[in-house]
């Protein structure tokens, strides 16, 4: 697989020669759309549209009320909302589809066989493990903390630096903060410490973003997170695992929306000795995983081999058809395959 702006000048002049006349160019995202997958399409977004093009931003599905405030986000169309067919024809025609922040086409649930089958050239601009071959241009690194790290990136290489506005750098901050853990994750380098420095120095207030990702919870979900924490939260130190088991009726009762378990996860990880913290959602038809786990703990390989799924060395999803009770048992199952590198990577 090449990266065309490190391996080959044939296809950045190609790429860059794309965009030198307008085109009709569709963006979109993975499927329950978090804040790097937002906020890299909408980057990508109000640059290409500075550029002259005629963009639409099309997510597989809807996204978290935290993310409601992201600049121009309310020209997004939903794929599984009231506009799919508009959203068809968009895609038919786009002579460019650019793919950000998830690199397997299934991701996209039912978007999959429309992108696979439009007739666009395909950009991909990710930074999971394991990237498919779908695109003619891929700009790919296992190592960005964030997507938004690629798209600064993306553009800075473009030379067009100078486009890079306050609303663009919004949307960039958020995508690396959220991605980073707030700059704490493994995968923080220096590099977007570099951007986050540039974005600052350009005029971004860090401080109101924060508030709006972070300290936007309602009272709802706040009392959800305590009953999780104090009625659901399981923690084996035997394996050094913390999960979290949530069924469909526990979620009704706090009329807990899309988006409500988000980031809930990592509050097993914050227990002294906990290596891996998985949660399982039971939805309508499968169960969703979560799983996050700290130094080289791979719970990428675990959900890729067990459980449909895959991501990044310490953040990653998956999902079950079996029922709630079956997925955790199997999830229990497999936890002595695993006991030797929990216990080594527990420091
Ligand atoms: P989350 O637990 O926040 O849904 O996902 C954690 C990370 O794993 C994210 O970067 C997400 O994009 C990725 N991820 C989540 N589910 C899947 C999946 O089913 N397959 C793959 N390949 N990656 C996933
Ligand atoms: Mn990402």
């Amino acid at each position: 697989m090449q990266n065309f702006f490190t391996d080959s000048i044939e296809l950045l002049k190609e790429f860059k020669e794309l965009l030198n006349s307008p085109r009709r160019i569709v963006i979109t995202t993975h499927q329950n759309p978090d804040a790097d997958a937002l906020g890299s399409s909408l980057a990508l977004y109000h640059y290409l549209i500075k550029k002259g093009h005629q963009v639409q931003i099309i997510t597989p599905t809807d996204y978290p009320d935290f993310l409601r405030w992201m600049p121009s986000e309310n020209l997004i169309i939903n794929f599984e909302g009231e506009h799919q067919n508009k959203a068809k024809v968009l895609i038919n025609q786009a002579e460019m589809i650019f793919c950000l922040d998830f690199s397997a086409l299934g991701r996209i649930k039912s978007m999959t066989e429309w992108v696979q089958n439009a007739p666009a050239v395909k950009a991909l601009i990710d930074h999971h493990q394991a990237p498919e071959d779908f695109a003619k241009f891929i700009f790919w690194n296992e190592k960005s903390a964030a997507t938004c790290e690629l798209i600064y990136q993306l553009i800075e290489k473009l030379g067009d630096k100078s486009l890079i506005d306050i609303t663009i750098g919004e949307c960039i901050y958020s995508g690396i903060i959220t991605d980073t853990g707030s700059f704490r994750f493994d995968s923080t380098g220096a590099e977007v410490h570099r951007i986050a420095g540039e974005l600052i120095t350009l005029g971004i207030k860090t401080n109101p973003i924060h508030r709006k990702i972070y300290d936007s919870n309602s009272l709802e979900r706040m009392r959800f997170l305590g009953y999780v924490l104090s009625q659901k939260l399981v923690v084996l130190p035997e394996y050094h695992v913390a999960y979290m088991a949530l069924s469909k009726e526990e979620l009704g009762q706090f009329s807990s929306k899309n988006g409500d378990t988000e980031g809930i996860v990592n509050y097993g990880l914050s227990i002294k000795g906990v290596v891996m913290s998985v949660i399982f959602t039971e939805k309508d038809d499968m169960v969703r995983i979560s799983f996050r786990s700290i130094e080289n703990f791979a719970v990428s390989e675990l959900a890729r081999k067990y459980f449909n799924g895959g991501g990044h060395k310490n953040a990653s999803g998956g999902r079950s058809d079996d029922t709630l009770e079956a997925t955790v048992s199997k999830f229990l199952s497999i936890l002595p395959e695993y006991q030797d590198s929990l216990e080594a990577n527990n420091h």
